[in-house]
């Protein structure tokens, strides 16, 4: 058993002298199984959260309407869920009602696959209702149950299933398959947000390409905010990169996505995704870089105006679409500016119109402004008597 699991063995241990069961369920079982990296322990239990509460000291109810409160024991946090069951979904998304339940069965027949409904008791014994170690070892993501049926009560699980796909190069069974691409059509149903985390995921994930197949493959595009009709485009992102590659950042997937769907408005088309600010400028700037980069070489200025990390994250694209790279002109120019930042430059507008009599307004904007690029493309020592005899000159 991991250490993981080592470690949280007194969790189980205190809630089964309490009287009840307690099971390590779902991920963090199936990645220990595959020999991969365990994050969260979550634990399944027969108690319910306020038995929970008497049962351990340090608690948070993190969740406590879904049945989960967070456990403070030794060292870890353990989340801990009463088994549950999910009834009535209304409107394929989330259950509209959750119903505590005192059976692990009843718990594990509402989880997705089957490689994510095995749960692991406090002896190292594997409870596997649904053979999930089979599907585990064949490779196979399977829905637990009628798998049309799963992916009407939730449609989010068809994204899902292309993320596990990704994450852990597994293939589809073939109805799994089958009723993901018929159910595709709910994805309208379900929250941006959520898909997004998901398609996310997939892109970030090392067998991105497989879960990217699958899902041209079922056609879950046309469903999607703003990727309707884009089979081509999406076959193109396969196509155009080198099959080694991986994205090192999300922003810098969406943005190879974003240009092979030749998005022009990237903003608008991340903000049909409801992604942050920050994420829409970043990704922004990350594609305008990479136009740049398909006329010409960058200039001093491409360089101070842009984040050097993101420069170097389309120059990487680059390469992996074959393009001829400038790694590193791109950073010795970077390194040669004299000014990385405006507020290095040692005259300010506030100086000006204090020590100068200058007036506040567009004008001084525009002065200001030429004198940070003047000093950007070097015909401009950043120093303050250079600066004023600029000034003079440009005022006249
Ligand atoms: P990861 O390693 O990415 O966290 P995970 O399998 O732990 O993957 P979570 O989203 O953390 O995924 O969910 C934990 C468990 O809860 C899953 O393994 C699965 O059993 C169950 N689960 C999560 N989301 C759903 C869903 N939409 N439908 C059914 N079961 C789900
Ligand atoms: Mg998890």
């Amino acid at each position: 058993m991991p250490s993981e699991f080592q470690e949280a063995l007194p969790v189980l241990e205190k809630i089964k002298e309490a009287g009840f069961e307690a099971y390590f369920v779902g991920g963090s079982v199936r990645d220990a199984l595959l020999n991969r990296p365990i994050h969260d322990v979550d634990i399944a239990s027969s108690a319910y959260p306020e038995e929970i509460k008497t049962i351990f000291h340090r608690t948070v109810d993190v969740g406590i309407e879904h049945g989960t409160v967070l456990v403070l024991e030794g060292q870890g946090e353990y989340e801990i869920t009463t088994f549950r069951t999910e009834d009535v979904y209304v409107d394929y998304r989330r259950p509209s009602q959750v119903s505590f339940v005192r059976s692990l069965e009843e718990d594990l027949k509402r989880r997705d696959f089957t490689i994510n409904a095995l749960a692991l008791d406090q002896n190292g014994e594997i409870v596997d209702l649904f053979n999930g170690l089979a599907d585990m070892k064949n490779r196979t993501l399977r829905a637990v149950g009628v798998a049309a049926e799963r992916f009407n009560e939730d449609a989010l699980r068809i994204m899902r299933g292309f993320r596990f796909q990704a994450g852990l190069d597994f293939d589809l069974e073939e109805l799994t398959f089958q009723a993901m691409a018929d159910c595709a059509p709910l994805l309208e149903k379900i929250s941006v947000e959520r898909i997004f985390i998901e398609f996310d995921k997939l892109l970030m994930s090392p067998f991105w390409r497989k879960g990217l197949e699958s899902l041209i493959k079922a056609a879950a595009y046309d469903f999607l905010p703003d990727m309707k009709d884009s089979a081509e485009a999406l076959q193109e992102l396969l196509d155009s990169l080198e099959e080694e590659f991986r994205f090192s950042s999300s922003e810098q997937a969406w943005a190879a996505l974003l240009l092979a769907l030749r998005v022009k408005d990237v903003r608008k088309f991340l903000k049909h995704w409801k992604t942050s600010n920050e994420f829409q400028k970043r990704v922004n700037q990350l594609v305008a870089v990479y136009e740049i980069r398909q006329e010409r070489s960058l200039s001093k200025r491409d360089c101070y105006q842009y984040d050097l990390d993101l420069i170097l994250q389309a120059e990487s694209l680059r390469q992996a679409a074959g393009l001829p790279v400038e790694f590193e002109a791109i950073e010795a120019t970077h390194a040669a500016l004299t000014i990385h930042d405006k507020h290095e430059i040692v005259v300010t507008g506030s100086h000006l119109i204090r020590d100068y009599g200058f007036k506040p307004g567009p004008e001084l904007g525009q002065i200001l402004t030429k004198i940070e690029l003047a000093i950007v493309d070097g015909e401009l020592a950043n120093s303050k008597e250079e600066i004023m005899n600029f000034i003079k000159e440009q005022v006249g």
